[in-house]
């Protein structure tokens, strides 16, 4: 395949179980299917299902590379042609991550990053809205809502007495079905302050 000058951005975007690993994963296998140069990686905060695995609730599973800071990203495949990055959960690297992406375009890697877009309170998730702003094609899922069954842009933490508290830290944002469930705009509470 023609290497183009520039890499691509791809965000997969949504809220939790909006099917965003699975459609990162997919996206993977047809890449490697094509004989692509791929590598998959997670954050190293993110190790629900062990580490070096990014997995969907679904229990699909690929291999990854746990990866700490948003800075070692570049640097682990240095010399290397990789085709394609794709980089699961990535709001856990924070605003760091758009240089880091920004250098891995220019150096001709097409990047896709999934990730949360939304907080558990609803509100928007950097560094992923920046992300979307400049990338050459944005897929923003939906889940299902578990009250009522309409598109769900939203999740929520329950089961926990800190709902809505943004001064919870970010590892709290690492969870499954027992502590969040996806909303739609009716049945989300949005927070009370600004
Ligand atoms: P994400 O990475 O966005 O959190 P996954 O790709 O891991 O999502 O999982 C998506 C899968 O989660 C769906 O295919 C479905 O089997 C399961 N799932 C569980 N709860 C829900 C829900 N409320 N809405 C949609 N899918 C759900
Ligand atoms: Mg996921």
């Amino acid at each position: 395949m023609r290497r183009s000058d520039a890499g691509r951005l791809e965000v997969i975007a949504g809220p939790m179980f909006s099917g965003k690993s699975e459609e990162l994963l997919r996206r993977v296998r047809r890449a490697k299917l094509a004989g692509l140069d791929v590598e998959v990686v997670n954050h190293a905060m993110d190790a629900r299902y062990g580490e070096g695995s990014v997995s969907s609730h679904a229990g699909l599973s690929i291999s990854s590379i746990p990866v700490s800071e948003a800075s070692d990203l570049a640097g682990l495949f240095e010399g290397r042609e990789l085709d394609i990055l794709a980089i699961d959960e990535a709001q856990f690297f924070g605003p760091g991550l758009i240089p880091a992406v920004d250098s891995l375009l220019a150096r001709g890697i097409t990047v896709l990053v999934a990730g949360l877009c939304v907080t558990y309170d609803a509100r928007p998730f950097e560094p992923i809205p920046s992300l979307m702003a400049v990338a050459e094609e944005v897929v923003k899922l939906t889940a299902v809502c578990t009250v009522c069954g309409a598109d769900a842009a939203f999740h929520q933490r329950v089961h926990d007495p800190g709902v809505g508290d943004s001064r919870v830290p970010v590892a709290a944002h690492v969870g499954g079905v027992e502590t969040y469930e996806a909303r739609c705009r009716r049945h989300v509470e949005f927070p009370t302050t600004a």
